[in-house]
């Protein structure tokens, strides 16, 4: 079933929780449906309002996660509907061990080549008997491309993450979907880094108290210019909420 899909300040989510979401990809590989999971974040928010291409790219996705809390609460001052946190990083290894259960395939896409082979091993180890039919490496040249769709289709992958960063990867997975026999898409960005150890994910308790932008923050200060879209995206939500 098609989760309610609601807007926060005009851009598109869907009403998830981890559980649901996982079950709707369960869902779509069953009845052989293509689906591209896309996360909507502040950052994305605040992007999607002004770039028609980003907005495009949300709109047309067929399953959008509250990637984080501050859609999640916004979602909730508005009163337009429930929905739990539900980020990319944490839907990738539920994913896995969803794929682990059901024996479907997966193919891993993105990273720099290190990062790519190291990311592909630790889920190996820690899924023991994942089926991971595939990988490739997140810098592949254009004329590289169509070796690279036959060989993701030769693979009979069912699920495809792919970490090129937004909106690359929105992009490619717009462009590609259609022409690839893979079901299910997830764009996670820089979970592969994440998982191959190559950047931490924040402390436990900085991922309790919903701070793991502020621990992102301060130990990768080039975020910051990113991170505008945060004070942004409250100051809207307020606005509204208290402007009627
Ligand atoms: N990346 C890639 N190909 C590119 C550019 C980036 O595979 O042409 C990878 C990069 O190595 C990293 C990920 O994309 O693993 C981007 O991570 P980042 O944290 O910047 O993405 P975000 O989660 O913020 O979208």
């Amino acid at each position: 079933m098609r989760p309610k899909r609601i807007e926060v300040l005009g851009v598109p989510v869907d009403c998830v929780d981890m559980s649901t979401a996982v079950q709707r990809v369960d869902d779509a590989i069953r009845a052989r449906q293509t689906l591209s999971v896309l996360a909507v974040n502040p950052e994305k928010v605040i992007k999607a309002q002004s770039d028609v291409t980003v907005m495009r790219l949300l709109t047309n996705a067929g399953l959008l996660i509250p990637d984080g809390i501050g859609v999640v609460l916004a979602a909730r001052i508005f009163g337009l509907g429930k929905m739990g946190r539900v980020p990319g990083a944490e839907l990738m290894p539920k994913l896995c061990e969803l794929a682990k259960v059901r024996g479907y395939k997966v193919f891993l896409f993105g990273a720099s080549p290190e990062v790519n082979e190291r990311a592909a091993q630790k889920l190996r180890e820690t899924y023991r008997g994942l089926n991971i039919v595939g990988r490739q490496h997140g810098f592949v040249r254009d004329d590289e491309i169509p070796e690279l769709l036959d060989r993701i289709n030769a693979s009979g992958a069912q699920i495809m993450f792919v970490a090129l960063g937004s909106p690359r990867q929105e992009l490619w997975i717009e462009k590609y979907a259609p022409i690839l026999n893979v079901k299910i898409f997830q764009g996670v960005g820089g979970t592969f880094d994440v998982i191959a150890g190559s950047v931490k994910r924040a402390p436990w308790v900085f991922r309790k108290m919903h701070l793991e932008w502020f621990y992102r923050l301060a130990v990768q200060p080039r975020r910051l210019l990113r991170q505008t879209a945060l004070p942004r995206f409250a100051y809207q939500v307020l606005r509204r909420r208290f402007a009627g």
